[in-house]
């Protein structure tokens, strides 16, 4: 037995037979040529074959996978089309007399180094490998090369170095039982890919392309992260009931897709995502989320050089917001501070970050920064049942000058005719001031949403980061509870909704609590939405 551990980017179990997919080398020798004109010609024969090819992937993937998804078979017929890659291939050939391969390879590689440097960027730099699998498909054009894969009819677990995008969508998913490859990234195309085609994925395993392994017995383990090749008797059976369980309570939660978040008393209950970006938010949608309760805003400002800038913050939200189709959006302004640090803001070193310049206080004290965020916000309600909130609120004091600063910006978007919408306004209750004047932040906001992460960390006056704290941590805290009743009681008092959207939201412990004491919205991890809604379906 082979035990291999990689990293898993779609859950599940796969047990069955291992085919071992080695592509077939193409050559990359530099040749010189006497006849460039010619063999530009015959790049222009490949590239039209390939974009050809593309265009036939493409048809074939529509219905198999999103729309979004199947896209990428359209931006790779366009990267072929692109003057800098056709005028790099060129000058390969007419001015190095290179072979039409290589001009092709060293133009491709270019490219993708270009956009591989762009290391701030996670958009950016899936384009290299874009750059690479389209050279990489010419090239096979050009040398006559079939690598098409043709897989045994009964589904196998594909192992193979790596992946391109159009690789993992061109393949028949009926013949898959899942993918193993060597290299990859969690957040690559071909992983994101992966998960939308619901195949159990494991990347980054370093797995070696043995022809041993072609043909014995495999399972992968995407629960747990771990390949095994011709497992041991007890791991296979223990494995085979890990399987038959895990598929067993997935058939029973997708059959909740769809069904109401309801109590059989008839309380409704929101069941909201928790997401960081775009496709967070697409992931929310798989598994039914009944709105946004959290988009952390600040992942548009970490892992980069610059603020993003108020038409690039405008895009995620009004994608965001289409994509959710009136489902209500909760943005949360830029949270920075504490452990969410970006050098740019340069923000002065603090002895206690986490009670620092953090939050609502870099936006009250930066209010050049808040405002662009705030315009996009309000441009972008003009597309989506759009709510925003506000962290890290200590005082009322801090709500009103909010509220000021709204006034502000709605004034200039109207007097330049920008269409804007009615947002609804929230305030996080994630410090135990907050939680503690809750009855007079009600009279300002619209609704509350409870950071149990930080109110945890605030109220035990305990560092959510420092592990060596656990033995002291209660999360079920009888003083963090009665905040949650006290804020919920306030709220109510006068007609305020509130959610959770820290993660004790998701703690099946608690579920039956919280609904007891009247929390409206729970806004978890998406894939805890359908456990969740089981569970509440369940209650009295
Ligand atoms: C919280 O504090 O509970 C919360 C949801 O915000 P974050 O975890 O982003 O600080
Ligand atoms: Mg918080």
């Amino acid at each position: 037995m082979v035990k291999i551990e990689g990293q898993s980017v779609q859950k599940g179990i796969a047990i069955g037979n291992i085919f071992v997919w080695k592509k077939k080398e193409v050559s990359l020798k530099a040749t010189k040529v006497s006849n460039p004109e010619e063999e530009l010609n015959f790049f222009y024969e490949a590239r039209e074959k390939a974009i050809a090819e593309l265009q036939e992937m493409g048809e074939k993937a529509k219905g198999k996978v999103s729309d979004e998804d199947a896209e990428i078979f359209t931006v790779h017929q366009m990267l072929l089309q692109d003057l800098d890659f056709e005028d790099a291939v060129k000058d390969g050939i007419l001015q190095e007399h290179l072979n039409a391969s290589y001009a092709t390879y060293q133009a491709g590689e270019s490219l993708a180094e270009i956009f591989a440097a762009m290391d701030d960027n996670a958009y950016m730099m899936e384009r290299a490998s874009d750059f690479r699998d389209i050279a990489a498909r010419v090239i096979r054009k050009l040398q006559n090369i079939e690598d098409k894969l043709i897989l045994p009819e009964t589904p196998v677990i594909l192992v193979a170095d790596d992946l391109s995008p159009t690789e993992t969508i061109g393949i028949d998913s009926s013949s898959i039982l899942a993918f193993v490859t060597a290299k990859g990234s969690m957040n690559s195309h071909t992983a994101i890919l992966a998960r939308s085609l619901g195949i159990t994925t494991l990347v980054n395993t370093g797995v070696e392309l043995l022809d041993e392994y072609h043909e014995k017995l495999g399972i992968v383990d995407g629960l747990n992260g771990r390949f095994y090749i011709d497992p041991e008797e007890d791991v296979l059976s223990h494995l085979q009931t890990e399987k038959q369980q895990y598929e067993e309570e997935q058939k029973a939660l997708q059959e909740l897709i769809g069904a109401e978040t309801i109590t059989r008393s008839g309380r409704k209950i929101g069941l909201y995502a928790n997401i960081g970006n775009v496709e967070d938010a697409q992931r929310a949608l798989r598994y039914d989320a009944e709105g946004i309760g959290l988009f952390r805003s600040e992942f548009l400002y970490l892992n980069r050089n610059d603020y993003p800038s108020e038409e690039e913050q405008f895009e995620s939200y009004k994608q965001v917001a289409e994509m959710m189709e009136g489902k209500e959006v909760i943005i949360r302004t830029l949270d920075i501070g504490a452990d969410k640090q970006a050098d740019y803001f340069q923000i002065p070193k603090e002895e206690n970050p986490a009670m620092g310049l953090r939050a609502i206080r870099i936006c009250l004290t930066r209010p050049e920064i808040f405002k662009v965020q705030l315009r996009a916000l309000y441009r972008a309600s003009a597309f989506g049942k759009i709510g925003i909130m506000f962290p890290m609120i200590t005082s009322v004091e801090e709500v009103d000058e909010i509220l000021g600063i709204i006034e502000e910006v709605k004034k200039e978007l109207l007097d330049k005719n920008i269409e804007i919408g009615n947002p609804d306004l929230g305030v996080m209750i994630e410090t135990p001031a907050a939680a503690l004047i809750s009855d007079l932040l009600a009279e300002k906001v619209d609704f509350f949403s409870i950071g149990t992460n930080d109110l945890t960390q605030y109220t035990l006056a305990m560092d959510r980061q420092n592990a060596s704290l656990a033995r002291f941590q209660n999360i079920h805290h009888q003083a963090l509870l009665r905040l949650i009743e006290m804020t919920v009681r306030n709220a109510h008092a006068k007609n305020v909704r509130v959610g959770i959207c820290g993660e004790l939201g998701a703690d099946p412990d608690l579920t039956e609590y919280f609904i007891s004491i009247g929390v409206d919205e729970l806004s978890v991890s998406a894939p805890r939405i359908l456990s969740l809604r089981k569970q509440i379906r369940e209650f009295a």
